[in-house]
């Protein structure tokens, strides 16, 4: 068995605190933008260079001698695609409500996503300078959420805030930092790097460039790094500002120019000292197929999806268990899921097996009898990278079962419910748009799924957010009426089109 050499893995490092990356997330105007617009003015300790003068994705401002990076994309948007790809960015969510209007649509879903994430966060309830700005009702509506807010009786932290005056911003800077000590963030700064792509960026004088996000490790000029199955060398560093740098510890982002290809936005990244290092550690990998499996986390439709591969590292106290175990897991393949033991050891679960766990996507590392050193969990944390562990064997057995089980893509299974012929496109921001369209057959509903059919022939496909009828919002309009849509979609939806709706019910696969 190969394995990744570490230059640093037998002098026994203490991870340290590291700072704590942070993303905004709530109801479109609600103020994330205004937010971070208010810190990167007023809390980046400007560079002679004159502060941020690229948008990166991500800066770092400073409270007292305490740092805390900020992820510059608000929205759940890009929280939810990053996140999708495997690794967990960020440590702590702001959830930002205007307290002149309440929980929306939108803080719904933050709150649904941040759940889900199990992120801790604060509420900053903004635009408390508003005269309307009612912070009190916002608590109980959220309490109809079932967030319980600090001065509710609750857990979670909150306080009242104005983006455009100031009001509290470093209060709420101070409660981000008590949630921060609270997690115990920790990183070993002196080995390579770890991290995830946050952004890409094509620019004609620079190439492909990419801010990464160092999580763990330093990243320094001259590594090598694998990203998915390409190996680049870091030819120029920069920090956050813009400046060129040499190296990079836990929790900053990194702009890094001159990749040969652009890389996938939350795909992890794997720093190496050298070229060898990193082209054993690509020979390890599990072939391509299951990694596109990661890349698709889009669930197959029913009957015409492959057997996605489940991997699994497994660590054993002994030969006789190991190979017990081994055969076991293996008995768990079927015409649904197909299973490929990775890697089988005997020994503690180590940094090499997360490591190589990294950039694999249906995987989970077995661990029977051994030790998980606390920064080897911390790490794999932060990853998302699953250990299920025990002593029992059939237990653990029923809990690999179980965490395969939550973890495969549901069966997709859809109706067609209606036709909506496009008669105009009203507006587009962003791959938002504002569609008019008859409702030629069955109807169209919020929440369905469309595929948007030119010339006969499908073009994309997307996802109605709102549905209107005479200007005023409803869940369904019928055949034989016109309607209005909201739609979320990549592609640009024109007149004439055919947008097909489903309704798309996921099913749990069992094994
Ligand atoms: P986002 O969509 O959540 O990013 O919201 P924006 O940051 O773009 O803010 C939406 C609008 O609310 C803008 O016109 C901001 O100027 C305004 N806004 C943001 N924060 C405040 C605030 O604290 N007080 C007031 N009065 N207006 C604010």
């Amino acid at each position: 068995m190969i394995k990744i050499m570490d230059n640093t893995a037998d002098t026994k490092i203490e991870p340290s605190v590291r700072p704590p990356i942070v993303v905004v997330m709530g109801h479109i105007d609600h103020g994330k933008t205004t937010i971070l617009d208010w810190y990167r003015k007023a809390k980046v300790v400007e560079s002679e260079s004159g502060g941020i003068t690229q948008h990166i994705g991500a800066y770092e401002v400073r409270h007292g001698d305490k740092t805390i990076t900020f992820i510059d994309t608000p929205g759940h948007e890009a929280f939810s695609k990053i996140r999708s790809r495997g690794a967990r960015i960020a440590d702590i969510a702001i959830l930002v409500i205007a307290a002149d209007e309440g929980v929306k649509p939108q803080t719904q879903e933050a709150i649904e996503i941040i759940q889900q994430s199990n992120i801790p966060f604060v509420v900053a309830f903004n635009k408390i300078d508003k005269p309307e700005a009612n912070p009190e009702r916002v608590k109980q509506e959220l309490a109809r959420e079932n967030i319980l807010v600090e001065s509710y009786g609750g857990k979670v932290p909150s306080v009242e805030v104005s983006a455009r005056t100031g009001v509290n911003m470093d209060m709420l800077l101070e409660m981000i930092l008590l949630l921060a000590e609270v997690q115990e963030l920790k990183a070993v700064a002196n080995k390579d790097a770890i991290g995830a792509v946050l952004e890409t960026h094509r620019d004609p004088k620079r190439g492909i460039s990419a801010t990464l996000l160092v999580q763990d490790g330093t990243l320094k000029r001259h590594d090598i790094i694998v990203i998915g199955r390409t190996i680049e060398t870091i030819k120029i560093l920069n920090n956050f500002l813009g400046v060129q740098t040499d190296r990079l510890g836990p929790s900053s982002p990194a702009l890094v120019a001159g990749l040969s290809e652009v890389p996938s936005v939350g795909e992890p990244f794997l720093a190496f000292s050298s070229k060898p290092k990193a082209q054993e550690y690509l020979k390890q990998l599990p072939p391509l197929s299951t990694v596109e499996t990661r890349k698709n986390v889009v669930a197959p439709v029913a009957g015409e999806d492959e057997k996605p591969i489940f991997n699994i590292i497994l660590k054993s106290d002994v030969v006789g268990s190991k190979e017990a175990i081994e055969e076991s897991l293996k008995k768990l393949e079927s015409d649904i899921i197909g299973i490929n033991i990775l890697r089988s050891e005997v020994g503690d679960v180590t940094e090499d097996d997360v490591k190589l766990a990294l950039a694999t996507h249906l995987i989970t590392i077995v661990a029977f009898k051994v030790r998980i050193d606390s920064s080897v969990r911390e790490l794999a944390r932060n990853q998302n990278i699953h250990i299920v562990e025990g002593d029992i064997i059939y237990r653990l057995l029923d809990d690999t079962k179980q965490h395969i089980e939550n973890i495969i893509p549901p069966i997709i299974e859809r109706t067609l419910i209606g036709k909506i012929k496009i008669l105009k496109l009203f507006k587009k921001e962003g791959n938002k748009q504002v569609i008019g369209g008859r409702v030629d057959d069955g109807s169209v509903r919020k929440g369905a799924v469309v595929d948007i059919i030119r010339n006969k022939e499908l073009h994309g496909t997307g996802t109605i957010l709102q549905v209107q009828r005479e200007k005023r919002e409803v869940e369904e309009v019928p055949a034989g009426n016109e309607c209005g849509i909201l739609v979320d979609s990549s592609i640009t939806i024109r007149e004439g089109d055919i947008c097909e709706t489903y309704r798309e019910d996921k099913i749990k696969r069992t094994i």
